[in-house]
């Protein structure tokens, strides 16, 4: 398949990478020139896997200015915030036959795509994929080849043929895509994950295993959990889990899989760029005005994280 990744960031590049190395043809597109022109000086991506085998991978890396291919898909990774600017530059790029995938975080970015795609022409997901961009030119695939996995759902709930050719591409690149039948249910299970360990471990700039050790965590997380579950449950959103197995799968990928990993969030804040938390916790606070639930803990977890990043702004 053809593909165009916006965003050749961490997870952009993760993607695009085994992608590449499935046998696809995978061009970047990118805005972050610092990144860009380390990228050309270089000659291509420096990639590890959990900070070891540093080696350079060639990469097709344009801008959306000078990019003019026609990929079948174009699969959008970049943050929240990033996301709108990024659809305006390459609208050009767009027809009604390409389709638009993406696994971002948070909750905000289906809508500003349906601007430029089709509800038929969506698909969305989640990634339970850690992986870090420690600087420009350099990409850091955090676990074994193969770790981590990830959900697929198309917008409309009927996968088609692209949905399954795209399945099919991702489980070459060892990806473990697993296709669910309901969108919105499949995208808020992973903002309501992330709204308990990438928030905390942000805000008090720990790795995950520091909170899923620590003693309290169980009912730091139930309370963000039960809240947001109540939500759902008055929006008609039918999550992916259960709460008690949220709660196991948040214990469990704190302590047993990802112990020294610091969430995305944290990544951010440390390089004093805005974290996603608007549109995780945030999100998830707005939804709740909306049904007449004032989420207490979410709306103080959101702005404990704005205090976190002005406290390091201000530093
Ligand atoms: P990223 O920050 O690595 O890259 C996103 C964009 O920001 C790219 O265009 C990149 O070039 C640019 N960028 C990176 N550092 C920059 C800097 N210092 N200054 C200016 N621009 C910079 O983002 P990501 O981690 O790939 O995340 C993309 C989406 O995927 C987000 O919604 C994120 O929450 C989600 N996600 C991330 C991970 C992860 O482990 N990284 C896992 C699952 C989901």
């Amino acid at each position: 398949m053809k593909f165009a990744m916006i965003g050749a960031g961490a997870m952009g590049l993760r993607y695009g990478i085994l992608l590449q190395e499935a046998g696809n043809d995978v061009t970047f597109i990118d805005t972050w020139q610092p990144h860009i022109d380390k990228i050309r000086e270089q000659g291509g991506v420096y990639v590890m896997r959990d900070h070891k085998d540093r080696h350079l991978t060639k990469i097709k890396l344009e801008t959306p200015e000078s990019y003019t291919g026609d990929p079948d898909m174009f699969i959008f990774f970049v943050k929240q915030m990033q996301l709108e600017d990024y659809l305006k530059r390459c609208a050009h790029l767009f027809n009604d036959r390409q389709y638009a995938f993406t696994c971002m975080n948070g909750m905000g970015h289906i809508e500003k795509l349906q601007k430029y795609f089709a509800d038929d022409k969506i698909i969305g997901g989640t990634a339970l994929i850690a992986t870090v961009l420690p600087g420009p030119g350099e990409v850091d695939f955090m676990g074994k080849r193969g770790a981590g996995m990830m959900n697929m759902c198309p917008l409309n709930e009927k996968p088609d043929e692209m949905t399954h050719r795209l399945f099919h591409e991702l489980e070459k690149a060892q990806m473990h895509p697993t296709l669910t039948d309901d969108f919105t249910g499949t995208l808020m299970t992973k903002v309501i994950f992330n709204s308990v360990i990438n928030t905390i471990c942000t805000m008090f700039e720990i790795p995950m295993g520091e909170f899923g050790n620590f003693p309290g965590a169980y009912q730091m997380g139930r309370q963000l959990i039960d809240e947001a579950y109540d939500i759902c449950a008055r929006a008609g959103i039918k999550l992916v889990s259960s709460r008690d197995e949220e709660m196991a799968a948040l214990d469990h990928n704190t302590r047993i899989d990802m112990p020294l990993h610091y969430p995305s969030m944290y990544q951010d804040m440390i390089k004093d760029r805005p974290t996603e938390v608007d549109y995780i916790n945030g999100y998830i606070a707005k939804l709740g005005r909306k049904y007449h639930y004032e989420a207490a803990t979410h709306l103080f977890v959101t702005q404990a994280v704005h205090l976190a990043e002005f406290h390091r702004q201000n530093e």
